[in-house]
């Protein structure tokens, strides 16, 4: 981490353009927040700057945008004091520097103009209090009064006041800082975590969105299971996931064990995240086994059985995404097709391999059977070496037998070769029950195997069926 040379930092023209806006009306600025630690992380440069002003942040705000090429729209939240200028691949937010004061009840703070001190004091962590500044005389010149810099070294997440009132006043910060932690691997210093923990039914003062915001950015990290787990040590888990706390444990009968599958769905989220960045497939993979607490079972013959989990689980999946308000969607219904079709690879892989069971996997999982592969290869948790091996190659023969019967059948998205207006006009049919059992045949004797997914046999196999079923051919 290099301290010098700020000033090279921000040779991009805009923080000049800034700079000078902010002389012209008298006012000092400052680069703040995640823009400077992610300077500091060397983290990749990100298109977000925001920009405290002693002063009108809206006013800069127009001044700068008076300035650039274009004259970019600015937007202004009067409500909030701040105003945003996009600009090429930027994404300025403008604020007056304030001090903020909460009431019990809401995370709206009642605010009050203040010096870059009272702003840097308001946010949330001291790695994102820091501020650079642009003012001629010290341009370029860290501002760091909480020691973010020590705290970004230590790879610590610390706030800047007391944590009990940091976290009171508005319980999001509950949730970026595990996000922050997850996202840079950071840990959250112990004070702050047992804060959490005393404030964590402030959490319900948050809204869905926010807090769903937060999860999204959890899962996207390389390593979820981080986040994951400070959720479930702040006790925040049970309150934002029940269906997943309900995962753990380990319960013994008569010397049978199953395995936790709380802790089984943490391997199974962070070995899906080296694997693919899909949002949605992740989700699917946290919520595989929700279905197993509410049908977990011990019968004395089998031991202990959690029928039909995969059914109930995408059931839960609705209601859990409902409850979070998040969208009711083709995403929804991919995370539950995934959650329901999820120990069919599995089941499949364990006999030998048929080409009809594999015919029927891709015609049931239609274009997701790749998402469908990959989630039941990260559901491989077993400590036991050689049942790792087995399964792998399993899977292998899986995908391998996939290609094969797609070349042949072009199953994903299947489109009955036959229409009901081609069984209709053959038989002289109106519209009645033969045609769908005519339907049901062609497609059961594709995916058996018995005829190619092609016109010409799928017509043949129709007159033969026709026939059986005594129509007569026009
Ligand atoms: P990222 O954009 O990667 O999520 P960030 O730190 O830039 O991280 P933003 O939400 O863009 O996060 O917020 C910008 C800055 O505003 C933060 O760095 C922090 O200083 C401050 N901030 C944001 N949210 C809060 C909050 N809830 N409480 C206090 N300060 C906050
Ligand atoms: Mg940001």
């Amino acid at each position: 981490m290099t301290l010098t040379n700020f000033k090279k930092s921000l040779r991009d023209s805009i923080f000049k353009t800034i700079a000078d806006s902010a002389e012209e009306l008298s006012i000092d600025s400052f680069v703040i927040g995640g823009y400077v630690r992610d300077l500091l992380l060397q983290r990749g440069k990100s298109k977000d700057i925001d920009i405290v002003a002693v002063g009108s942040g809206i006013e800069l705000a127009k001044k700068v945008a008076g300035k650039l090429k274009g004259n970019p729209r600015v937007s202004v939240f009067k409500n909030f004091g701040t105003a945003m200028i996009k600009h090429h691949a930027w994404e300025i937010e403008f604020v007056g520097a304030r001090t903020e004061s909460y009431t019990r009840d809401s995370r709206k703070p009642v605010v009050e103009n203040g010096t870059l001190l009272d702003d840097q004091k308001r946010r949330d962590f001291t790695i994102n209090t820091m501020a650079i500044s642009l003012n001629e005389t010290d341009f370029g010149q860290l501002i760091d009064p909480f020691d973010g810099v020590r705290d970004l070294k230590n790879k610590i997440i610390r706030t800047p006041l007391d944590p009990s009132i940091t976290y009171s006043d508005d319980p999001l910060r509950m949730m970026r800082a595990i996000r922050f932690a997850a996202q840079l691997g950071f840990n959250i210093e112990l004070k702050s975590l047992q804060a959490i923990i005393e404030n964590k039914d402030r959490i319900k003062i948050i809204s869905q969105e926010r807090i769903v915001d937060e999860l999204h950015k959890i899962l996207e990290c390389d390593q979820p299971s981080i986040g994951l787990k400070l959720l479930h040590t702040t006790e925040l888990l049970p309150l934002l996931l029940p269906e997943l706390t309900a995962l753990e444990g380990i319960e013994e009968i008569e010397g049978q064990r199953h395995k936790d599958n709380f802790w089984h769905t943490l391997e199974v989220v962070d070995n899906i995240a080296g694997m693919s960045d899909n949002l949605w497939l992740r989700w699917a993979a946290l919520l595989h086994d929700i279905g197993k607490a509410p049908t977990k079972k011990f019968d004395k013959k089998i031991g202990w059985t959690f029928h039909a989990h995969e059914f109930i689980g995408s059931k839960m999946v609705y209601k859990l995404f409902k409850r979070l308000h998040m969208p009711l969607n083709d995403k929804m219904k991919f995370v539950q097709k995934m959650v329901r079709m999820s120990s069919r690879p599995i089941i499949l892989s364990q006999d030998n391999v048929t080409d009809s069971a594999v015919r029927r996997l891709v015609f049931d999982a239609g274009e997701h059977v790749d998402d469908l592969m990959t989630l039941c290869e990260a559901d491989i948790t077993t400590k036991n070496a050689k049942k790792q091996k087995k399964y792998k190659n399993n899977f292998q023969i899986v995908r391998q037998k996939i290609i094969e019967v797609e070349e042949r059948d072009h199953l994903r998205n299947f489109q009955p070769p036959i229409s009901g207006e081609v069984i209709m006009k053959t038989f002289n049919l109106k519209p009645s029950k033969e045609i769908g059992i005519i339907k049901d045949a062609i497609k059961e004797a594709i995916l058996e195997g018995e005829i190619l997914n092609e016109y010409k046999p799928a017509y043949d196999f129709m007159i033969k069926k026709g026939r059986e079923l005594g129509l007569e051919q026009k």
